[in-house]
């Protein structure tokens, strides 16, 4: 079976995890700050905070950001559950803006109406590695001081207008799951220019503990056990100096793609607005008739093509569909929801598994 998503390790990969198991120090230490170091740098924001998941990046930012009880945080509901369960986590309700038909991110232009005196922040997910709209987004939340965490938990590596995912917003969350542009097993981060924002994250990620003037532990706040090990960091390092050339092969196949499949009239490529720099974390194609997704899923499958949905809308969850969050409405986002699927995209696919993935979806049409 071909994957929709793989990660790729190598023997520098390798030797720099087994140089940790072969020293002192296994949990969080030097090589989870140099990690920390060196993704502030690639980002160019001044701090990075590396935990164990993009989930617990996700749980750390709101907190920082004083989403509480009562609060309301606008997002999309084209999106991985973490984004919106973390809000849940801290009391807060999600409340979902539709989506663009182009980009299949938030749409912008519908965020002001979901405004109210609780709305607390904003959080845009770049979906599949493109970037949203971030100008008209800052705009819209300084008019109205509301905080931005960007879910970059795709886009790592992305950039908007010439700058980086990660250099823009108050705080961008990354994952590290092996799917993802880079991987450490499990693991995420929180990049921020902001000092307080910072030194609160590192307290809550290690229970909430710091050290008095005379060395002994005080706890001041109530926080968790969210470290990265020194293990995960390394890799972590290791892969960050291939990042580029990951997006590289990811945009590579991209393009191949869209050369070889664009002249299908039953589906709709991705596309990649001229100002944004996609990370090309997921290659979703849409069916235009809505009968097609299920059955092209299935033919592809059978002949050993992983695909995937990403994603059906949130607010269609069990769990959430129970909270009553109000009537939502986000058409596009439903209609995308029924007509996506995601085909195979990573650094390593060879040559012939992409001729094979392109010859079915023709086959599946002829
Ligand atoms: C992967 C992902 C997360 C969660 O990251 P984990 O590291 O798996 O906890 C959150 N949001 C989005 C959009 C993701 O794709």
């Amino acid at each position: 079976m071909i994957p929709y998503g793989h990660q790729s390790i190598d023997v520098g990969d390798i030797r720099a995890v087994a140089g940790v198991l072969k020293s002192d120090w296994l949990t969080q230490g030097p090589k989870v700050a140099e990690f920390e170091k060196a993704l502030a740098k690639y980002c160019g924001a001044k701090f990075a905070v590396a935990v164990s998941s993009g989930t617990a990046a996700l749980h750390l930012a709101y907190l920082v950001a004083g989403i509480g009880k009562g609060d309301e945080v606008i997002t999309s509901p084209n999106t991985f559950v973490a984004t919106t369960n973390m809000m849940l986590a801290v009391g807060a309700k999600p409340v979902f803006c539709d989506i663009r038909k182009d980009t299949y991110n938030i749409d912008e232009t519908k965020i002001e109406n979901l405004i109210t005196p609780r709305t607390k922040a904003i959080v845009p997910v770049h979906f599949a590695g493109h970037p949203c709209e971030m100008d008209e987004i800052l705009k819209i939340a300084k008019r109205n001081k509301l905080v931005v965490i960007e879910d970059a938990c795709h886009a790592l590596g992305a950039k908007y207008k010439n700058k980086k995912i990660g250099s823009l917003s108050d705080m961008t969350v990354f994952s590290f799951h092996p799917v993802k542009s880079i991987t450490t097993g499990e693991g995420g981060a929180v990049v921020t220019n902001n000092r307080e924002y910072y030194k609160k994250m590192i307290l809550l990620r290690s229970h909430g503990i710091t050290k008095d003037k005379n060395g002994f532990n005080i706890m001041t706040e109530l926080g968790y056990n969210y470290r990265l090990t020194d293990i995960q960091a390394a890799l972590g390092s290791s892969q960050l100096k291939k990042l580029e050339e990951f997006i590289y092969q990811r945009s590579q196949i991209a393009k191949e793609y869209k050369k070889e499949l664009a002249g299908m009239e039953e589906i709709i490529l991705p596309t990649e607005h001229p100002d944004v720099k996609s990370s090309w974390h997921l290659y979703v194609i849409r069916v235009k008739d809505e009968k097609d997704r299920q059955p092209l899923g299935n033919y592809l499958k059978e002949r050993g093509i992983g695909i995937n949905f990403h994603y059906p809308c949130v607010y269609k969850h069990l769990y959430y569909q129970k909270l009553r969050l109000a009537r939502v409405k986000c058409p596009q986002a439903e209609q995308y929801s029924q007509t996506s699927l995601t085909i195979p995209l990573y650094p390593k696919m060879t040559g012939s598994e992409r001729k094979k993935i392109i010859g079915a979806l023709k086959d599946y049409f002829r």
